[in-house]
């Protein structure tokens, strides 16, 4: 493990750092400082300084107009948005510049790339993922959403369900269903679909906040053209799961910094609500506070073997575990300090549903009840704390794979469950 960089990092860090001193605004304290259409706008104004200084995809190739950067260089760009509390996207750039613009370089046509990615960038074409179904979460093998190839296009029934922010989209990435007659991870194939059109309607779901991030996506013969398949007919899942490492992989660098952040805001509400003062929350919060260094220090690990150009796999599972589940025991405590007022919570309400509340956020009793609430999500999206487990145990630590009940093509197994 490499718990520094080189001088030549630290000389493009003084860059970046020259980079947000010219463009951010006098005063800057954060994008937690800003609320409602403030932040909205800022946001998006943000996003396209970004994007004409190279710094919105950062490790795609500048002929597709990423930024090009080294994986280093990546690093050092997101440590330093992070600590100046400023957004690397806006809402959907996880879905379409992380996820899907990453696995197009690695899997898409040339066509597809050069149509896609700078559609991305430049936000005419907004993206979601379109993985989960009712009957297909951990068990994503599952999936029933059928595509039919119908002459020079595909013909999809189906439905998905926990779609984020799919009512702020107009693309999907979805898995399908496409041969029912091969194994359950073999007949299935990713396609690129617009969403508007009438076969398509988005119901939003609402959640324990009262707001509503994700939806339920029906499918009633929508279509998209023949060519609009990633990785080839019936290879979707080797596609799937290159995106998934996107997903789950990329947070080791920023995560430890922005729970730092956290920490500092609840020693401050600690301290003005006497709860310093109070052994048994002493004791808890040392155990968070020693937790978050444990984080920092995995994150490293993880960072040096990124750099040394190892891709995140199974260990990635190890700081998804780790985070989620010490995000609800630190969001828990937040909320035990705050006792009844926590119950009727005012102030700022968190801009992300994801990981804690912003740099520069007020120390309000909402940011914190919003974040407990949404800490419950942390550990069932991207793969539930007992799939990590799983993964840990079989493809880390090398124990006896979990018995699977269902064997044959997907058509039977759904045939022996009716
Ligand atoms: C906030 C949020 C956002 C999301 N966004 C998206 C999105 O944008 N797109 C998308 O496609 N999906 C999204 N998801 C869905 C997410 O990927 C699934 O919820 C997740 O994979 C779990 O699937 P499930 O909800 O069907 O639960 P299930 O798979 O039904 O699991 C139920 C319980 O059983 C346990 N379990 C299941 N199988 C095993 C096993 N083999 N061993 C041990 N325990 C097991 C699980 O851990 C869990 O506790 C989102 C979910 C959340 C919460």
């Amino acid at each position: 493990m490499r718990p520094t960089y080189d001088a030549d990092a630290e000389s493009f860090r003084e860059k970046i750092q020259a980079f947000l001193a010219e463009h951010l605004p006098p005063g800057w304290k954060g994008i937690g400082a800003l609320e409602g259409e403030e932040l909205q706008q800022f946001a998006l104004e943000w996003r396209s300084i970004l994007h004409q200084n190279g710094l919105l995809a950062l490790g795609w190739l500048k002929e597709y107009g990423g930024g090009g950067l080294s994986r280093l260089e990546q690093v050092i760009v997101a440590e330093e948005f992070t600590k100046a509390g400023v957004p690397a996207g806006v809402a959907n750039d996880v879905f379409g510049i992380q996820m899907l613009g990453n696995t197009l370089l690695q899997w898409g046509t040339e066509e597809q790339k050069r149509y896609y990615l700078p559609r991305i960038l430049s936000r005419e074409d907004i993206w979601c993922q379109g993985y989960s179904e009712p009957n297909a979460g951990s068990d994503l093998g599952n999936l029933g959403c059928r595509a039919v190839l119908d002459g020079d296009q595909w013909v999809i029934n189906g439905q998905k369900i926990w779609t984020s922010s799919g009512h702020l989209a107009n693309h999907i990435f979805l898995l399908t269903r496409t041969d029912p007659d091969a194994p359950k991870h073999k007949g299935i194939t990713f396609l690129l679909v617009d969403m508007r059109q009438p076969g398509v309607e988005v119901r939003p779901i609402k959640m324990i906040t009262g707001q509503s991030e994700f939806n339920e996506v029906f499918f009633t013969d929508a279509v998209c053209p023949k060519e609009n398949v990633v990785g080839g007919v019936n290879n979707g899942w080797a596609v799937a799961m290159t995106l998934l490492g996107y997903e789950r992989g990329e947070a080791a660098a920023t995560g430890p910094l922005r729970f730092q952040s956290e920490m500092k805001r609840l020693l401050a509400l600690a301290k003005e609500r006497g709860a310093n003062e109070d052994p048994r929350f002493r004791q808890r919060l040392a155990r968070c506070y020693s937790e978050v260094e444990i984080m920092r220090w995995n994150g490293l690990r993880t960072l040096t073997k990124y750099l040394s150009g190892h891709q995140p796999g199974p260990d990635a599972a190890i700081s998804k575990l780790y985070w989620s589940e010490y995000h609800r025991r630190v969001t828990e405590l937040a909320m035990d300090i705050l006792g009844p007022d926590g119950l009727v919570p005012t102030g700022r309400r968190p801009s992300s549903s994801f990981s804690a509340d912003d740099e520069g956020a007020p120390n309000s009793t909402m940011s914190w009840a919003d974040t407990f609430l949404n800490a419950r999500a942390g550990t069932i999206y991207a793969g539930t704390s007992q799939i990590q487990r799983n993964i840990l145990g079989e493809m880390v630590l090398g124990l006896p794979k979990e018995p699977k009940a269902d064997g044959g093509s997907w058509a039977a197994s759904q045939k022996a469950k009716a």
